[in-house]
């Protein structure tokens, strides 16, 4: 059996299906988990690809250290983490890697929180347990617009600008996340391939410039992401941040003791470096 993707209406990415661990329609969406030969274990949520258990470190480990290690390296420590989404834990694991910090997760769908822990438990590989995570159930821009608390990182480990994802790819929501950061904290957002959601790249890069004095995005690439480099959306008030010296971020990582499969201090510096193609695309919505 063959499961297609259907998150880009000229491109179809068929994965091959040789288990079907569990299918329902969710309070939120339809979501599938399946063995796939060549990536393992795969989420998809209503017809995309969110997880594979082959690939998932390079994106929860370019989600989650970069914005930890600069805070670390800025102010020497970075204590509250915020993810929105994120229901699988991948995001939640790497960054409660940081001893000294906690994090509050808020997934719209419990769910796809309980199926990922049975089908995919070495994503949250225990996170959901950690006494220093607190997991709220609810729809991240509802939970944003309204809390006092202040974060060092808010991560916004989304779905697409599609369903309930939507509304975390806002103006205002961008504005809410900025009212909860600390001083010199910084926002990093899941931004889609630029080659096939150039748009979006635009859009994001528009609303970080109008917010934030400085936004960018970093890239990598996630195999079962179609289209090339991925982008991750990067704003925060402290300009200098993703200026950090190599050698700050490499003795922030040597201190949390990290051992990374994708990620390392040189990376932080050359994710940012960024194609032409991606720099045109990224100002022209500006
Ligand atoms: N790695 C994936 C990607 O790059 O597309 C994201 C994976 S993660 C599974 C996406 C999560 O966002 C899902 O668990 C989904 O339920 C959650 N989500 C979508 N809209 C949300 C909202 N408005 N508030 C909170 N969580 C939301």
């Amino acid at each position: 059996m063959w499961l297609d993707e259907t998150l880009h209406p000229g491109i179809r990415q068929s994965l091959r299906a040789d288990n079907i661990l569990h299918r329902e329609q969710t309070d939120h969406q339809d979501l599938v988990i399946f063995e796939n030969p060549d990536f393992g274990r795969v989420m998809m949520l209503d017809g995309v690809v969110q997880t594979t258990e082959a690939d998932e470190y390079i994106y929860h480990e370019m989600l989650a250290h970069p914005p930890v290690l600069a805070q670390v390296a800025a102010k020497g420590a970075c204590e509250n983490v915020l993810i929105v989404g994120g229901g699988d834990g991948g995001c939640l694991r790497e960054v409660l890697r940081h001893a000294r910090l906690r994090a509050t997760m808020v997934e719209i769908d419990q769910g796809v929180i309980d199926l990922c822990r049975q089908h995919l438990p070495n994503h949250s590989a225990g996170a959901f347990d950690d006494a220093r995570a607190t997991i709220v159930i609810s729809d991240g821009a509802k939970f944003v617009a309204k809390i006092d608390e202040r974060f060092d990182v808010i991560i916004i480990d989304s779905t697409d600008p599609i369903g309930p994802g939507a509304a975390l790819f806002t103006e205002q929501f961008y504005r809410d996340c900025k009212r909860c950061l600390t001083a010199g904290g910084v926002l990093v957002t899941q931004n889609g391939v630029p080659f096939l959601q150039g748009d979006e790249l635009a859009a994001g890069y528009r609303k970080f410039k109008k917010l934030f004095r400085d936004g960018a995005f970093y890239v990598m690439p996630v195999p079962t992401y179609n289209g090339g480099f991925m982008a991750l959306g990067w704003a925060t008030d402290n300009a200098e941040l993703r200026q950090t010296p190599v050698a700050e971020i490499a003795s922030a990582y040597n201190e949390a003791s990290l051992t990374t499969r994708y990620f390392n201090p040189e990376i932080f510096a050359a994710a940012f470096a960024l194609p032409n193609d991606i720099k045109r695309l990224m100002h022209s919505g500006c």
